[in-house]
């Protein structure tokens, strides 16, 4: 073990760069290391993406509202925080989502969303799709497996192919486009659900093999207290877990610095094995281990000196555009046209929104009694355009798409829009071949890692399990080191 303080420097204060932060004093901690850690974010607040802004009225998430259940690590990170009892799930009396097909809201199968849909008798009652389409999707069963083998594929071609055109436009599609903004002719499967390839390659079909997981699933014995909601936010939002792990991290005496810019990462020249990373303002820090937690193509402008080949891997994952839109109305004016969590808008229905939530019937304690809350997706792969609105003209815009969808004609008494340019990566087909890349480039330099929602996964849990895994190989070489 060294006897010496080992200086762990974090560029980025998203959730991924600062469940870094948490991971590796926990881990120093555990092993009896002596961890210095700074956290550098550019921007004045911490927390990237995550975004809560509390009104007096209102509760509004300006980026993720909320993370999935099925993978656990947000949820065990937030227990660890001490923030179980702020957990909460959706509504369960609303849980109702609708897919705008050919102008008409029809219902999706319950579970869908999370793609682990539980009663696909939905889809024959809810219209959402011809006969035709429905007898296509059920010979899914019997649909030989792919001679695609191990090389990627995109997503829209292998659900095209396995369960046919009509269910990837109004089931699939829209969901992808939700979650990534993405198009789904350009997403890789190996990258964004490899398990359907797996149940493919597995049990010959997907329907088989979700069939025996979810026997599987129901036979195992629940842990006492998880939830059954496919999402979870915390009671003052997403905001609270950022705020819990900046007050930890305050605590174990972490240096968290905000507005600095970091403008370039070295391998320093005068002492072996450490590195020379560099603020805007001129200050250099001397660390022995950095890990960059920024968006990918930031990631490559500042270490461009010092890993090209890597530099020039992280400029190649693209990024999309998207603007969350939220808009609160007096309840009577929504009243009867607004039901369950909301809605998704598949591509082919041709309208500038990817999504409609309603958000105070999602979640308790959005907005005040008397009042409705509403969130709006816009944006994504190949819709971009519609960023260069104004606000004014952005809000407008949605009102009118409201107003043909749900029926709503009153204006908004109170909006707020958040742009998030060049925000959501796409994992394009070869992203998973580009991460091995990197991996093996950076093989050598075990006290440097390159992480974010840009390489691993993009949701909040991911980028907490990939911190957790950052930390851990960190501590390890540590503990290595002579
Ligand atoms: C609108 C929207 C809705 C979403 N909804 C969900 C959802 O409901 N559930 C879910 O699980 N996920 C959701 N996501 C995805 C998820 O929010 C993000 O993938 C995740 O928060 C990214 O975290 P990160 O720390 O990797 O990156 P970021 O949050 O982007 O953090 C990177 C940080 O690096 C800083 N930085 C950049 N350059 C520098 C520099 N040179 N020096 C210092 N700091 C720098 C930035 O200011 C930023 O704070 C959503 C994303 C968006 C945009």
């Amino acid at each position: 073990m060294p006897a010496f303080s080992c200086h762990v420097v974090i560029i980025g204060g998203g959730i991924s760069g600062l469940s870094t932060a948490f991971f590796v004093m926990e881990e120093a901690a555990k092993n009896e290391l002596d961890v210095q850690c700074t956290v550098i974010e550019r921007d004045a607040r911490w927390g990237g993406k995550i975004l809560t802004n509390i009104t007096e009225d209102l509760l509004i998430e300006g980026g993720p509202d909320s993370f999935l259940t099925s993978k656990p690590w947000a949820m065990e990170l937030c227990r660890t925080l001490g923030l179980e009892d702020q957990l909460i799930p959706t509504n369960a009396e609303n849980n109702q989502t609708f897919s705008l097909c050919r102008g008409v809201l029809r219902e999706l199968p319950q579970g869908l969303l999370a793609f682990r849909p539980q009663r696909v008798d939905t889809l024959v009652s809810s219209g959402l799709m011809s006969w035709r389409g429905l007898l296509r999707m059920g010979a899914e069963r019997f649909w030989p497996k792919s001679a695609f083998g191990t090389t990627d594929e995109s997503l829209a071609n292998f659900f095209r192919r396995r369960f046919g055109s009509e269910a990837f436009d109004y089931l699939i599609e829209p969901l992808v486009a939700g979650i990534y903004a993405g198009d789904a002719d350009e997403l890789s499967l190996e990258a964004t659900f490899p398990r359907f390839r797996e149940l493919e390659q597995q049990y010959g079909s997907v329907i088989k093999g979700m069939r025996v997981a979810q026997a599987k699933a129901g036979a195992a014995p629940k842990a006492p207290g998880l939830s059954t909601s496919l999402f979870m936010t915390l009671r003052n939002g997403l905001g609270e877990l950022i705020q819990a792990l900046v007050n930890r991290l305050t605590d174990s005496g972490v240096q968290l610095m905000t507005g600095s810019d970091c403008r370039d990462v070295q391998a320093s020249t005068r002492n072996n094995g450490r590195f020379s990373v560099t603020l805007e303002n001129g200050t250099i820090l001397t660390a022995d281990a950095v890990v960059l937690a920024t968006p990918a193509y930031r990631t490559a402008q500042i270490i461009r000196m010092f890993q090209p080949e890597v530099a020039n891997l992280l400029e190649h994952i693209p990024y999309t555009s998207t603007a969350t839109v939220s808009m609160a109305y007096p309840s009577e004016a929504v009243a009867g046209h607004i039901r369950g969590f909301g809605f998704v808008v598949p591509r082919k229905e041709q309208r500038s929104l990817l999504a409609g939530t309603w958000t105070s019937l999602k979640w308790p304690n959005r907005s005040k009694k008397g009042e409705a809350l509403i969130r709006c997706y816009v944006g994504g792969r190949g819709r971009e355009q519609i960023l260069e609105y104004t606000d004014a003209e952005l809000v407008e815009s949605i009102r009118q798409e409201l107003q043909g969808i749900v029926g709503i004609t009153s204006c908004p008494n109170y909006t707020e829009v958040h742009r998030w340019v060049r925000g959501m990566p796409q994992y394009v087909m070869g992203h998973q071949a580009r991460i091995a890349k990197i991996k093996d480039l950076l093989v050598p330099w075990p006290t440097f890692h390159v992480s974010g929602a840009g390489l691993y996964g993009i949701g909040i849990p991911d980028c907490i399990r990939e911190g957790h895994r950052v930390a851990d190989s960190l501590i390890q070489s540590f503990l290595q080191s002579p």
